[in-house]
């Protein structure tokens, strides 16, 4: 997805002159397709920066591009933790129906049995992140930026309210 960037940038002609295009001048409103598209991709909701993670397991604070604070309120992250039971607990159940499907009726039960262990152990691990993404733009989807938000005042959208 293209980011538009927030200061106002220009071509430089042959005169030396900065023009300004007025299309990357406004950052993109926050459309709700904009915002999943964002947290899927563990990237910033507001500005759609990436380098969100210091670590796999590590998000900063804020959104080194845009200001966001991504904790936005105590307790913020149990939205993540939701969403991240919800999906490891559906490749489980996947994992169950294939597992039984492929070994069923002379297979290995300890191979079924392994399988569905290591799904359960790797997909909560490997989707930990995105869930916090995807989780922090649900919640600006539901709440919309606000002054505690702490964003670059060039990254709001020029409609104050979310545009859906
Ligand atoms: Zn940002």
């Amino acid at each position: 997805m293209a980011v538009t960037p927030p200061i106002l940038v220009g071509e430089r002609r042959a005169n030396y002159r900065w023009t300004v295009d007025p299309r990357s001048a406004l950052p993109p409103p926050l459309t709700l397709p904009r915002l999943l598209a964002r947290g899927a991709a563990r990237r910033c909701p507001v500005c759609g920066s990436g380098r969100l993670f210091r670590r796999w397991f590590t998000i900063v604070d804020n959104c080194p591009r845009c200001g966001f604070r991504l904790e936005r309120i105590e307790g913020h992250w149990i939205g993540a933790l939701g969403i991240n039971v919800v999906v490891s607990f559906g490749a489980v159940l996947v994992a169950v129906v294939v597992a039984f499907v492929a070994t069923y009726p002379d297979g290995s039960a300890g191979a079924a049995v392994a399988v569905i262990v290591a799904v359960a152990v790797v997909v909560p691990l490997a989707f930990y992140p995105v869930s916090k993404t995807v989780w922090c733009a649900i919640d600006l989807a539901m709440r919309p930026l606000e002054p505690d938000d702490e964003v670059d005042p060039r990254w709001i959208p020029p409609a104050t309210r979310l545009e859906r």
